[in-house]
């Protein structure tokens, strides 16, 4: 076992710094091949310690709120002078005018939230979000183009480009490969073509899983300079999970252990608080050294220590009984982990540490009983 997974405390992530750099000589390869350019989208990863080494490879950071706007704006537009951009589906008055301080594109729902706000954008290069309406995958809850939508404008609802839109944004894919986002080019350029004379750029949104191994990213990148040939504009990708993909783990300990018509272990992590996307999304994570139920001798059902029955990261076997004390490290835990985490039945945020490329282990972050107590009142 590697020495950092006894050393750290439990519950924690534990950010690979090496691996989160190959991920991103990967993004950078594609930007350079590609023409494009490559946001981060801070709604999957805002370990904003790691934005330094990002800001190194990235052309800086996207938003879907005024607080990840600052974010983005304090730790990597600011001291690196990198873009910062940003979509929300309503901007909310009392907001507007810090954020048009602070990004350089504010993409907008539609053309009224447009017409509302464009006079206080200052110097921001305005967008509009678009509808596609072409669904490539089946996960519901990700899927901003199914019926009813309310993320973006379908062309039946954008007749006339307004007076200053600069570019059009779609963000309609999750976790796919290149031949969805082709498909989705087409389509696009189908329904809004009559735009493209007109704008500057062109966001392609997130849900490119660039740096997994069988990504075609040959495919991506013949695909992007076809269309920036073809109409002249420049084109953003802002992939959030792509950027931390496989570049981090959460770590936990086991509490005990016993037996109710199958072997039960309990983790000082949880799927509700700690990888809330277990359940939501839902998935099951990888484990180090485990396999899939019955295919290791012992198998057991691992849940959190909360009181919610549901609270199960999944079934997993193992090569020895587990017992007490003994350490797991679930796999590729830095992306809809650290930002979407909470304190639901009074459990404990993880600490978040670093594993440096040179094998020193930093802990950036340590939680305890304030964190939980002052959401509250
Ligand atoms: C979620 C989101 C992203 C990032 O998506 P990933 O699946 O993490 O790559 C990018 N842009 C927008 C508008 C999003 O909502």
């Amino acid at each position: 076992m590697s020495d950092w997974i006894t050393k750290v405390k439990t519950p924690c992530y534990v950010i690979d710094e090496r691996r989160l750099r190959e991920n991103l000589e990967i993004l950078a390869d594609v930007k350079k091949r590609a023409g494009c350019k490559i946001l981060l989208a801070q709604k999957a990863y805002s370990a904003f310690a790691t934005y330094p080494l990002i800001a190194k490879y990235l052309d800086g950071c996207t938003a879907s709120g005024l607080y990840e706007a600052r974010l983005g704006y304090e730790e990597m537009a600011k001291p690196f002078g990198r873009e910062n951009h940003i979509f929300s589906p309503a901007y909310r008055d009392e907001e507007f005018d810090e954020i048009a301080k602070i990004c350089n594109h504010i993409v907008f729902n539609n053309a009224r939230q447009y017409e509302k706000f464009k006079d206080r954008a200052a110097g921001a290069s305005c967008g509009i979000r678009i509808n596609p309406e072409y669904s490539t995958q089946e996960h519901g809850i990700y899927d901003p183009c199914s019926e009813f939508s309310r993320l973006g404008t379908t062309i039946a609802n954008l007749t006339e480009l307004p007076e200053g839109v600069e570019g059009l944004h779609f963000h309609t894919l999750c976790e796919q490969n290149a031949e969805p986002l082709c498909e989705t080019i087409v389509e696009v350029t189908k329904k809004f073509g009559k735009f493209f004379g007109r704008i500057k750029w062109l966001n392609m949104g997130g849900g490119h899983h660039i740096t997994r191994p069988d990504y075609d990213r040959e495919l991506l990148i013949e695909e992007i300079r076809f269309t920036k040939e073809q109409f002249g504009f420049e084109v953003y990708l802002e992939p959030g999970e792509a950027v931390a993909l496989n570049a981090g783990y959460l770590v936990t300990t086991v509490l005990d252990t016993f037996r109710n018509g199958m072997n039960i272990a309990i983790t000082d992590a949880s799927a509700a608080c700690h990888a809330p996307d277990v359940l939501e999304m839902p998935y099951r994570p990888n484990i180090r050294g485990a396999g899939m139920p019955n295919e290791k001798q012992f198998t057991y059902r691992l849940g959190g220590n909360t009181c919610l029955a549901g609270d199960i990261i999944g079934d997993y076997s193992f090569d020895k009984a587990l017992s007490e004390g003994d350490r797991l490290v679930f796999e590729d835990m830095a992306i809809y982990s650290m930002c979407k985490n909470n304190t639901f039945n009074g459990m404990a945020l993880p600490s978040i540490y670093l594993l440096r490329e040179n094998g020193e282990l930093a802990l950036l972050k340590e939680f305890g009983y304030e964190n939980f107590k002052t959401r509250l009142s």
